[in-house]
């Protein structure tokens, strides 16, 4: 296979220099003159209001996975989410939430504009628990978000002692915008061992906290728990987002 290389605009992690990963990495810059305009499967969101969340410090080695290279170690913390009772739809196929964590600055770009933070939620397919989905919402200064800013005030003890802490009663219909509007690719995890095969929907209205919540969030891992954009290649952002007129 030919050294294939990129160039720093294209997002590269390795500017200049052999690329390392496949065709498929996330995230993306979204660029919104090259979208594709479709009607998408509904997304229909049966998550509950008082769900248990097990938030837990991980950090991935400069290393690993072997094979692709010294980049920064990785640190962040996870909130698990045990119960199999929250679920989504898209269109026909039934996806189960397990995962919630949080990257500041946002992982993904708009027209190659960063927000403040940017959360996923993890699913996988029921019937197909290798089917990986992953909804990112963006973040932006301006009305309190409680619940955000409860379990926020919780990272530094999860970091610190390395304890798993428990937040209980999370409403997490609120962790996704009421306006379903998306974007949607096939990309790859954001973290190690950046598989690929993830779909994922990227919702186009962001969620707002207050900014000092926004602020804490960022202190906490001072160096940002962002992965760089990737190249798209020859992959297609579909979305149901209305034109610009
Ligand atoms: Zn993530």
């Amino acid at each position: 296979m030919s050294q294939e290389t990129v160039s720093e605009q294209d997002g590269s992690i390795e500017a200049g220099r052999p690329r390392r990963w496949g065709f498929e990495q996330s995230p993306v810059n979204i660029r919104t003159d090259l979208l594709t305009h479709r009607r998408l499967p509904r997304l229909e969101f049966a998550y509950g209001n008082s769900a248990k969340i097990e938030l837990e410090y991980v950090r991935h080695p400069a290393d690993e996975p072997p094979g692709l290279g010294v980049h920064r170690p990785e640190e962040n913390v996870a909130g698990h989410i045990r119960s199999h009772d929250h679920h989504l739809r898209v269109g026909d196929a039934d996806y189960v939430l397990s995962e919630v964590h949080w990257h500041t600055p946002s992982e993904h770009l708009i027209d190659g504009r960063t927000f403040w933070a940017e959360h996923h939620l993890k699913h996988h397919r029921v019937d197909d628990p290798g089917d990986a989905l992953v909804v990112a919402v963006f973040w932006e200064a301006g009305e309190d978000h409680p619940d955000l800013q409860r379990l926020v005030r919780e990272f530094p003890r999860c970091r610190d002692n390395a304890e798993i802490i428990t937040v209980d009663s999370v409403d997490l219909t609120r962790l996704v915008p009421t306006e379903r509007a998306s974007y949607r690719y096939r990309g790859s995890l954001t973290t190690a061992p950046y598989s690929e095969g993830v779909s994922w929907i990227v919702m186009a209205s962001p969620l707002t906290a207050r900014a000092a919540t926004l602020a804490e969030l960022e202190t906490d891992f001072p160096g940002g728990t962002a992965r760089s954009a990737h190249p798209l290649y020859r992959r297609t952002i579909e979305t149901d987002v209305p034109r610009v007129r």
